[in-house]
Parts: structure tokens; C-alpha cells; sequence
């Protein structure tokens, strides 16, 4: 009797962003490699029960801002790869991908100059009120109102990682003096680039200008609240291009009401889609909408990294940008 070959189903991979659906060259490789790859075209981000349906069946999956929390690695044992699309991991429940033996990959470094351009496009905005001034020459009002130059100014970068440092060199590009505060700093970048590493409250004091570069930890919560807001110079601008929850809107607000701050710039904010109603409607707030890694470029760059640790693990080889090493050496590393 001659035995029924059953061929093996494709390795499924799933990509969470829709939008990823506008870069085909980009996800070519996994499907010349003989994956199916399915892209959502429903809700995003996902919530955790979303996301768990979603990955059902799926080996690897290249996902955004959805909630990888501890419930949907429990919900897919299939599931072997996570590559993210961008660089914050404070949507990933880590501990739980390694109880379930998950890999996990970010892109570091591939969206960092996208977020670096857009936090020095916010600085100018802010300081001359580009915005404003426009709203109100849509609505027939010629009004001119003095700003602040840049050039001498001194901008505090609260965590000089990949996008800080291009923000710093950015701004020395402006003729700004440049301050740095990091748990982990790179003493060989700041010295080269003569940036003074300082202690958190002593950057706070000293800047005309903070922007915020640390990714959302439990020590980065709240990192700017109504102790360190006061602690900031009378008058300066705050930026915020990291994570929504590093800084508390409503002692932001408070700053402003009381006139301590004179200005800031939001792109994140603590719940994805939604801007804290106390910083809404004010002039000196500008805000967009999680706009920093979002350009062709960034999104182009970051998912052909995620395509290539998919790629990599497919074939037997450590993933680059592993969040997780614990878990492959465990795993993988004598396959
Ligand atoms: P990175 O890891 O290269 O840099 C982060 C830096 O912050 C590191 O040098 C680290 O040592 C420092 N740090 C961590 N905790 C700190 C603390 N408590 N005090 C001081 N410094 C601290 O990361 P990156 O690529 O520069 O990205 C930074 C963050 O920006 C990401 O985690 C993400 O949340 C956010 N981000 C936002 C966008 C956007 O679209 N707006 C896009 C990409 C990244």
C-alpha cells in the first residue's frame, strides 16, 4: 500500500500594524520563504483578547502597539517569535515570554532618526508658536508674537539612548548647549560630543528646554510629576517623544495653568489614541498623535529588521535585536 503524503501546512506569520499592508517589499521575503502571511485588517492596536484570536495558529508574528500581555502568550503555544515594529517593549509582558518560551525582537536604532527629526520639528513649533500663528491666520488674524531663538539655549535630553543622541547632535547643529541625564550613559558618545552627563534634577534646573527620551519603565513612570515639574527652570518647554506615562498630565497641566512651564510638546500620551483632556485646547500644548517612528522610511526600515528576525529563527540562526536571550539560549542555542 502506498502511504498518503500529507504536506506540512506553512509556517503562518502574522503582521498586527494594517498599515504594514503598504509595504510589500518589505514582508516579500517571508512569503518567498514559503510563509503564509496574513495582515490584519481589523482593530488597532489590539487588546489582549484581540490579539490572542488573532495569533491563534501563528508561529511568528510581526506586531505593533497591541498588548502582548502574560494572557495571549498562554492562549498561543504555537507561537514562537514576536518581532516588534518599533522600539518601546513597555506593551510586552517580557517575564511572561520567557515562561512561554517566546522570542521576542525590536528594531533598535531603525526609527530613531524619524523620532529625532520630529522632536526638533515640535522644539521649533513650540518656541515661535508655529501653530497657534497659524490657526489664527486661517481664521483672519494677523498677529505676530515673539518666540523664543534656540541658539545659546541649553536642551536637557533625559535619556541619551539611540534617539537622544541624534536629538543632541541635532541640536548642537542649532548652536544649543546640550545637557544629558541616563542611568546607563555612554560616557564615550558624551565625551566626544561634549555633553555634560548630569545628575536628573541638576538637567531639570539647568534647561531652557527637557525632551524626554527613556523608554517607559517602572522607575520612568511618572518621572516627571508635580515634584520634578517644579524643579524645572521658570519659563522652560517641555517635550515629550518617549512614552505617555513618563510624565503626569495633570501636574502638567498644573505647571502651565500656574505659569511655572511656558510650553509643551506631546506626541505620546498614556492611552494610545486619546489626549488627556486637561492638556487639551491650550496654545502652548501642541500635540499629535504618536507621530515619531511614522514615516515611510522608519516603517519601511523597522519592518524589514522584524522580517529579518523572523527569517533568521526560521533558519536555525539567533535573531537579531533579541530582547530575550535567556529564552533562545535555553531553546535554541544547541538546536
Ligand atoms: P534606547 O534604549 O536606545 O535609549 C533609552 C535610553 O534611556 C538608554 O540610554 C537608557 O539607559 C536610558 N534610561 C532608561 N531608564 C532611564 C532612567 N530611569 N533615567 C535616565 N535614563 C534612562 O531607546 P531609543 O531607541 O532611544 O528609544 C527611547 C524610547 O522612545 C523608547 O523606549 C520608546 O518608548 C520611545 N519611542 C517613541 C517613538 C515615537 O513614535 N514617539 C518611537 C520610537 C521610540
Amino acid at each position: 500500500m502506498v502511504g498518503r503524503m500529507t504536506a506540512k501546512p506553512p509556517t503562518r506569520v502574522m503582521i498586527t500594524p494594517p498599515m504594514l499592508v503598504e509595504y510589500p517589499a518589505a514582508l516579500a521575503p517571508l512569503r518567498d520563504a514559503g510563509c503564509e502571511v496574513v495582515v490584519n485588517t481589523g482593530a488597532y492596536p489590539m487588546s489582549a483578547d484581540q490579539l490572542a484570536a488573532c495569533l491563534k495558529g501563528a508561529t511568528a508574528a510581526v506586531v505593533g502597539l497591541d498588548d502582548l500581555a502574560a494572557s495571549v502568550f498562554a492562549a498561543c503555544p504555537e507561537l514562537r517569535l514576536v518581532a516588534r515594529n518599533g522600539v518601546g517593549l513597555d506593551n510586552v509582558d517580557l517575564d511572561a515570554a520567557n515562561q512561554h518560551g517566546v522570542l521576542i525582537t525590536a528594531p533598535f536604532g531603525a526609527n530613531s532618526t524619524s523620532v529625532a527629526e520630529l522632536a526638533m520639528g515640535l522644539l521649533i513649533a513650540l518656541v515661535r508658536q508655529v501653530i497657534p500663528t497659524h490657526n489664527r491666520v486661517q481664521a483672519g488674524v494677523w498677529q505676530r508674537v515673539p518666540g523664543m531663538e534656540l541658539a545659546g539655549k541649553t536642551l536637557g535630553i533625559i535619556g541619551l539612548g539611540r534617539i537622544g543622541k541624534k536629538v543632541a547632535r541635532r541640536a548642537q547643529a542649532f548652536n544649543m548647549r546640550v545637557i544629558a541625564n541616563d542611568i546607563y550613559p555612554d560616557l564615550y558618545f558624551a565625551r566626544e560630543h561634549t555633553i555634560p552627563m548630569l545628575g536628573f534634577e541638576t538637567v531639570l534646573a539647568e534647561s531652557d528646554i527637557i525632551s524626554l527620551h527613556v523608554p517607559l519603565t517602572p522607575l520612568t513612570y511618572h518621572m516627571l510629576n508635580r515634584t520634578t515639574l517644579t524643579q524645572m527652570k521658570q519659563g522652560a518647554y517641555l517635550l515629550n517623544t518617549a512614552r505617555g506615562a513618563v510624565l503626569d498630565g495633570l501636574a502638567l497641566a498644573e505647571a502651565l495653568d500656574s505659569g511655572h512651564l511656558a510650553g509643551a510638546a506631546l506626541d505620546v500620551h498614556p492611552v494610545e489614541g486619546v489626549v488627556e483632556a486637561a492638556l487639551l485646547n491650550r496654545p502652548n500644548v501642541l500635540t499629535t498623535t504618536h507621530l515619531g517612528a511614522y514615516t515611510h522610511d522608519a516603517l519601511q526600515y523597522t519592518t524589514e529588521v522584524a522580517v529579518q528576525s523572523i527569517l533568521q529563527y526560521l533558519n536555525g540562526q539567533r535573531p537579531s535585536g533579541l530582547v530575550n536571550p535567556e529564552v533562545w539560549d535555553r531553546r535554541y542555542a544547541d538546536r
